[in-house]
Formats: structure tokens, C-alpha cells, sequence
């Protein structure tokens, strides 16, 4: 299973790590034509106007909509959730839009910048600590999603078909399992 992580900007070799760690191939994604063998994608966070730029100037908004648009699974952490989702509050525009659900940025407010709480997400873990930085969280999830893990009411986990989004960062504590249950979605969508 070879799995990429766009790689523009953001935690890209943490990542990496995490997915090899789960058992798959994992390689950066710099350029358009490095999608074309990958059987999933990891969009990670750092800032999604900043990606979302990169992404329009080297031709990924379209690749990603292909590749997404062929059932290939996507799992956008953070940022990644922004771009991924098909609206944005408070703006008129999305960036990928490819993931029925609605998100606000920044939605932990500048007190709550940055945190760590364990807390359950179903399928994964019952005891999953989550690192948030500047986090957004999912006001709703369309018709056919599920809601993984909420924290403080807020939806900070969600699947919808084979797209996956989380509000936090995944791949900066040792935890496999949310990697793991991304590469149990690829398989699914493999065979
Ligand atoms: N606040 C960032 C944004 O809106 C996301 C932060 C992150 O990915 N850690 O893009």
C-alpha cells in the first residue's frame, strides 16, 4: 500500500513516519504526476490558505479532485480538514470541496490555542490524545457521515465514504491507530 502526504507545506515528515509506522510505503508529494500511483493521501496541517495557494500555482486543486473523484481515499488533518471540506464558515468559497462537511477555523478560540486531551473516537481508540494547534472543528457532517470523536460538543472527527478529516494533529504523538484505521480505508476501497 503506497500512501502519499502533500507535501507544500506543513507537518509532512511526521506524517511519514506515522504511516510507515502503521505498514505502509509513504512518500512526500511534491509534484502533480507522484499521485498518480498512490492508493491514498494524506493533506496535513499547517495553514490552509498558505496550501491551498501551493496547491492552485502547481495543479493540485484539480489532481486531488481526480483523485479523490476515483474513490481513492483522502485524510486531511487540520488544515487538511479545511481544504478537504465543501464549505467554510463564513466564506463564499471552498477549497477542494470534496468532503460533505462544513468546518469554522480557528474555532478553539485564542485562550485554547494550542491543547491536548485524551478522549474516545469510535472505531480507533478509547483513550486517544489528541494534539490540537489552532484547530478547526466540523460543524456538520452531510447525510451519509459518521462522527468519529467530538470534544466540547464539537465534532473533531469525522468519515464520510472515503474521505476522513480531524480537527487535530494526529502525527505528532507516537498513537498509530487513527493512521492505521486511515490504511483499513484504503484497503476497503482497494479491493
Ligand atoms: N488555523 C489553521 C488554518 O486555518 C489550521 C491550523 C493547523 O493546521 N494546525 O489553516
Amino acid at each position: 500500500m503506497k500512501i502519499g502526504v502533500l507535501a507544500l507545506q506543513g507537518a509532512v515528515a511526521e506524517h511519514l513516519r506515522m504511516l510507515e509506522e502503521a505498514g505502509a510505503v509513504a512518500v512526500a508529494v511534491k509534484k502533480v504526476e507522484e499521485l498518480d500511483d498512490l492508493d491514498g493521501l494524506v493533506i496535513p496541517g499547517g495553514e490552509s490558505t498558505t496550501i491551498s495557494k501551493l496547491m492552485h500555482k502547481y495543479g493540485f486543486i484539480e489532481a486531488i479532485r481526480q483523485f479523490g473523484e476515483q474513490k481513492k481515499p483522502i485524510f486531511g488533518t487540520c488544515a487538511g480538514a479545511i481544504l478537504l471540506a465543501n464549505q467554510i464558515n463564513g466564506q463564499d468559497d471552498f477549497h477542494l470541496g470534496l468532503m460533505d462537511i462544513k468546518v469554522e477555523r480557528n474555532a478553539f478560540g485564542r485562550q485554547k490555542e494550542s491543547f491536548e486531551v485524551t478522549m474516545p473516537v469510535a472505531g480507533v481508540a478509547a483513550d486517544y490524545l489528541a494534539v490540537f494547534i489552532r484547530a478547526p472543528y466540523i460543524m456538520e457532517v452531510g447525510e451519509n457521515g459518521q462522527v468519529l470523536a467530538k470534544y466540547e460538543d464539537k465534532i473533531v472527527v469525522a468519515r464520510n465514504g472515503h474521505y476522513l478529516a480531524a480537527a487535530f494533529h494526529p502525527e505528532l504523538t507516537e498513537d498509530t491507530r487513527l493512521h492505521k484505521f486511515f490504511l483499513d480505508m484504503v484497503k476497503e476501497y482497494r479491493s
